[in-house]
């Protein structure tokens, strides 16, 4: 058993460092193979027909956001209970963030408040939603795309916590989170805490070929490489027929937010166990509902839903502050997922408060994310759950 026993945790394998090793010997250290290598295989992973891998999950957030034309005063909806980065997106490119409240039971951006704030403006008031796969459960995507349709919104999946996660939509089929069947972009992260690690690493799923080329040419300064579309005569560009070798065009003001090689070959390797990582995280989900199921100082936990990708397992508990403290006694570093995003400084400065947000407000005072990675074992998990159980004294 393992002196310390965190909230999160990578797993990095013999294999693993063997190809990385082996990338950092070959020609490319970035934009070469393993890139599109591991785009491929999370496409085909995620059942979309596009991904395109970035610097980070709030580089991907970034780049959608510029890839749907977010500007100044555009308002966009968003859940205060995730990481700051799904709402800062917005404000990059100058947009406004509208907060919108959870459902108490799901941990989710209630789509009924979603429904109500759009019903109470003028259609064209807002541009888009972003919803979040919190924790790793699944929202009803194909119910956001209807309301979304009659609005004329976009929406921004943060699946962040969720590959491999899934939701059964209307006909009762299996709908995996970053398909693209009913968001027009999905974003992940590759932060260790999350189920695939490449040190820092993203990807932007798509279905839409217009998006996934803007975002390609956003990714790399805004660069185009492609005779067919460029928009400077063949005169100037130094040829006499034909475009030379080094022509290339800066058409969009994009960014540097690549990846690197070596660690889109990690993330590959990564992404080889991810199905075996899933299974575990729903192995110790249902290891804590069974033992926490029915104790009284439980107001509410993740519970064990089918399509869940346990990127957390999160529990309502009485005297949160003093399990906190307690555990953290004992060696295990729980967290909190999330402080409320509209009551950070920076969005209480632009007119957020206390109050705003109930539902997102109650939960925060009680939620707690205990011990979850593929690596935590039963014991250590039987010695969590033990702690927890001598804190409240049952
Ligand atoms: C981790 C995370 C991000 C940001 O990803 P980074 O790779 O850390 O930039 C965005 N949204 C959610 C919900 C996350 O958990």
């Amino acid at each position: 058993m393992s002196n310390s026993i965190p909230y999160g945790r990578q797993n990095i394998t013999e294999e693993d460092i063997q190809v990385v090793i082996e990338t950092l010997k070959s020609d490319y250290l970035t934009q070469g193979p393993r890139i599109t290598e591991f785009e491929e295989n999370f496409a085909n992973y995620v059942g979309s027909k596009y991904a395109v891998a970035v610097a980070n999950g709030t580089a991907a957030l970034h780049l959608c956001a510029l890839a749907l034309g977010v500007e100044e005063g555009d308002k966009v909806i968003t859940t205060p209970i995730t990481f700051a980065a799904s709402a800062n997106c917005i404000r990059y490119c100058g947009g406004e963030v509208v907060f919108s409240d959870i459902d108490p039971k799901t941990y989710l951006l209630d789509i009924n408040k979603v429904k109500e704030l759009l019903e109470s403006s003028p259609k064209g008031t807002y541009k888009g939603i972003i919803p979040v796969d919190f924790a790793g459960n699944a929202v009803d995507l194909e119910a956001y795309r209807k309301l979304a349709d009659e609005y004329g919104l976009w929406i921004i999946e943060d699946a962040c916590h969720a590959p491999g996660g899934f939701f059964k939509d209307s006909t009762g089929e299996k709908q995996r989170c970053g398909n693209g069947m009913f968001a027009d972009l999905a974003i992940f992260s590759f932060h260790p805490v999350k189920h695939i690690a490449s040190g820092e690493g993203g990807m932007i799923t798509t279905n839409d070929e217009e998006l996934y080329h803007k975002l390609l040419q956003l990714r790399t300064h805004g660069i185009i490489k492609n005779n067919d579309l460029y928009e400077n005569s063949i005169e100037f560009s130094g040829g006499v027929d034909e475009y030379p070798g080094w022509y290339m065009e800066m058409q969009a003001l994009g960014y540097n937010y690549r990846i690197t090689d070596f660690q889109a070959a990690l993330g590959n390797s990564q992404l080889k166990r991810a199905d075996f990582g899933l299974q575990r995280r729903r192995e110790i989900a249902d290891f804590y509902l069974e033992e926490f199921k029915n104790k009284p100082f439980v107001k509410g936990q993740s519970g064990v839903v089918a399509g869940h990708a346990y990127h957390l397992y999160v529990m309502e508990v009485e005297d949160r502050l003093g399990l906190y403290n307690y555990l953290r006694e004992n060696n295990i570093f729980a967290q909190i997922h999330y402080i409320p995003c509209h009551l950070m400084p920076y969005y209480r400065e632009l007119g957020w408060s206390e109050g705003d947000m109930i539902n997102a407000e109650n939960y925060y005072k009680q939620c707690i994310s205990l011990p979850m990675y593929p690596t935590l074992s039963r014991e250590e998990q039987s010695f969590v759950i033990s702690k927890i159980e001598e804190f409240y004294n049952v």
